[in-house]
């Protein structure tokens, strides 16, 4: 697993995770990869490295206090407060119902809920669009 840096064509930035370097190509060329804020389909890798999948003492690059960073903080509570709001939460049993979803054994419906990163692995693996819920720095502490 690897986690690009984005940025959209409205210079939105956000985090993706994606199974390798040419998977994220090959779903970038099909313009499945969109924005989380305004859904363009114009996006871009950061200018950053990719981070893979964590590590003990890994760098992280990091910034604070630039006025847009504040906004798109705002908006990214926001819509996670909505996400949260209006989805089912199916908890861990998230890979399955987005399985089950997405080959239409189901009533197609918006979920939430959380997976391991092999389960994640799959659901890239499979095509089966979804997205990390944003994650806010502050609720960790
Ligand atoms: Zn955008």
């Amino acid at each position: 697993m690897i986690q690009y840096s984005l940025s959209c064509e409205n210079d939105h930035k956000f985090e993706a995770w994606f199974k390798s370097a040419s998977a994220y190509d090959e779903q970038a060329a099909r313009g499945v990869v969109t924005c989380p804020i305004c859904s363009s389909s114009h996006v871009s890798k950061a200018l950053m490295a990719p981070a893979i999948a964590r590590k003990d003492n890994q760098k992280v690059a990091l910034s604070a206090g630039h006025p847009e960073q504040v906004e798109l903080r705002k908006k990214m509570r926001a819509l996670r407060e909505k996400i949260v709001a209006e989805t089912d939460y199916v908890g861990d049993q998230f890979a399955t119902e987005a399985r089950k979803i997405h080959d239409q054994e189901v009533e197609a419906r918006a979920i939430y809920g959380e997976a391991t990163t092999d389960e994640v692995a799959g659901l890239i693996e499979d095509g089966i669009d979804f997205m990390p819920l944003p994650n806010l720095p502050e609720e960790h502490n």
